[in-house]
């Protein structure tokens, strides 16, 4: 049925299904249109596609398979202003932050695409020889949240691709509209097969993390569903990336001038309307300068525009779907019913879109639900202390371990707070700096493995080590 701008990919061709579900833009409520959802059919086909594709692909040269990633930033450097609005109408970001999004994606497919995994030489006398080198899986299984839905696309296919795999790949049923244009793109690029996109909900997550031809998953969403796939992965024992929640603590320290970095404390804590997997979620603050910086905060807070992102001047936008506003304002509520007191914000906002506040609650018990829960939308507890031994203990007494932050003009005392911190990225003094070349990667429940530099291309491989013995 083709009722719909937005096909699958599969095996290079448009596909469509008799099965749709619309998308809805976040800011109006307003469909925008609807797109295909794949069926287990459409999963066999393009895993098969991916297959038969992986043996051509991998034996092309590195160089031709580099050439053709970098080619895909092209193509939607080419369309780059037409994927920032649909990007601002699917996703709800604004008009920065989509551009900051939509040029990451082609950044990412330009270096990424530079990037490359050389053969190792343990030993060689004479003819023997011991080496190891990196050879690709073969069809890599891709599943990306809603926050981020083209970057982290882009985070799993650009790197699969480089090493040799071929690539399935499911967007969110929340924000696929970016990725299914990207896919349908990349085959002006791509030889069939090689990049196959499949929307559709939830199972066919679950069908493609037990499908047994698909030899790893590359998953990014929550730590809940992130246990599922690690469960389904077990069919055929599937190589993992799994990039998953977090309830990031921003540390700040006594010495700090609150007036100069409020600001970089709110987009720390407010970027993507805190749709941001590494958002801070957790501001602790010295009891000393406590006041000031809760002061500086509201006063930037309320200088930063929310509304719908296709409007001049508007910074923030609402949450992505009526799943998560349900969520945060349940949040909400049970805050307001703690009797817990806000700084700002509390209550949504009565207008279409699923606008929630920017909510900043003063000095929330540490078990409140607003300080242990990710609340993934912008609610943001302050939390006062005293003892550096005590707060390093609170920012560490969670399951998750993504990210963190610690402010202070000592840098020497920072960075000593800071390798206390049970987390894969911390920064000092900044927040939300990634890079191509910079690992990124969760500990604890937050995830497991690394995106991003050769330690993440190094995960779309399996190592082989090679021996080789003249005969006498
Ligand atoms: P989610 O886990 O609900 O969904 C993510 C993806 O998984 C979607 O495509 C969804 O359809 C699919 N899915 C759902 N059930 C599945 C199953 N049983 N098997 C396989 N796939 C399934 O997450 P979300 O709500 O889309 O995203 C928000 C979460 O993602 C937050 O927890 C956030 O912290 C996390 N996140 C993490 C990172 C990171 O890099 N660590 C980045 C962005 C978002």
């Amino acid at each position: 049925m083709q009722n719909s701008p937005y096909a699958l990919t599969i095996d290079g061709q448009r596909v469509f299904s008799d099965e749709t579900m619309q998308a809805i833009n976040p800011a109006t409520e307003l469909p925008i249109c609807s797109f295909p959802l794949a069926s287990r059919v459409h999963l066999e086909s393009a895993v098969s596609a991916a297959q038969r594709a992986f043996r051509a692909w991998s034996a092309t040269a590195l160089a031709e398979r580099q050439v053709m990633v970098a080619a895909l930033g092209d193509l939607i450097e080419q369309n780059q202003e037409a994927f920032i609005n649909l990007l601002i109408t699917e996703q709800g970001k604004g008009r920065a932050a989509a551009e900051w999004e939509i040029g990451g994606s082609i950044y990412w497919c330009r270096e990424i695409a530079k990037q490359s995994l050389e053969e190792e030489l343990i030993s060689r006398n004479g003819d023997d020889e011991i080496v190891t080198r990196y050879t690709p899986i073969g069809v890599v299984g891709g599943i990306t949240p809603w926050n981020f839905p083209l970057l982290l696309a882009v985070w799993k296919i650009a790197p699969a691709l480089v090493a040799g795999n071929t690539v399935v790949l499911k967007p969110s049923p929340y924000t696929p509209l970016c990725t299914l244009w990207f896919g349908e793109l990349a085959q002006t690029v791509l030889p069939p097969g090689v990049l196959n996109i499949l929307s559709g909900g939830n199972e066919l997550g679950q069908w493609m993390t037990e499908h047994p031809a698909i030899g790893k998953i590359s998953f990014t969403g929550s730590t809940a569903t992130g246990r599922q796939v690690m469960r389904s992965a077990a069919t055929n024992l599937k190589r993992l990336t799994l990039e998953l929640g977090g309830n990031d603590p921003a540390i700040v320290l006594p010495d700090v001038d609150a007036k100069a970095i409020a600001k970089d404390l709110f987009w720390a804590s407010f970027a993507n309307s805190a749709q941001f997997c590494v958002a801070c979620k957790r501001l602790y603050v010295h009891e000393d300068v406590y006041d000031d910086v809760a002061r500086e905060l509201v006063a930037y807070a309320k200088t930063v525009k929310m509304g719908n992102g296709l409007e001049a001047g508007v910074e923030l936008g609402p949450l992505q779907n009526k799943m998560q506003y349900d969520k945060v304002s349940g949040l909400l509520a049970d805050s307001r019913a703690a009797g817990l007191n806000f700084l700002l914000g509390g209550t949504p906002m009565e207008k279409p879109g699923y606008f929630v506040p920017v909510t900043l609650i003063d000095n929330p018990p540490e078990d409140a639900r607003c300080v242990v829960e990710e609340a993934f939308g912008p609610v943001l507890p302050l939390l006062k202390y005293r003892d550096v031994e005590d707060v390093v203990a609170r920012a560490n007494d969670t399951h998750y371990g993504l990210a963190a932050s610690v402010w202070g003009k000592d840098l020497a005392t920072a960075e000593r707070v800071a390798r206390r911190i049970e987390a894969g990225t911390v920064w000092i003094n900044q927040v939300h700096v990634f890079a191509p070349n910079i690992a990124f990667g969760g500990h604890k429940q937050s995830g497991v493995g690394i995106e991003n530099s050769l330690h993440g291309l190094s995960e779309y491989t399996n190592m082989q080590t090679v021996m080789r013995k003249a005969l006498a």
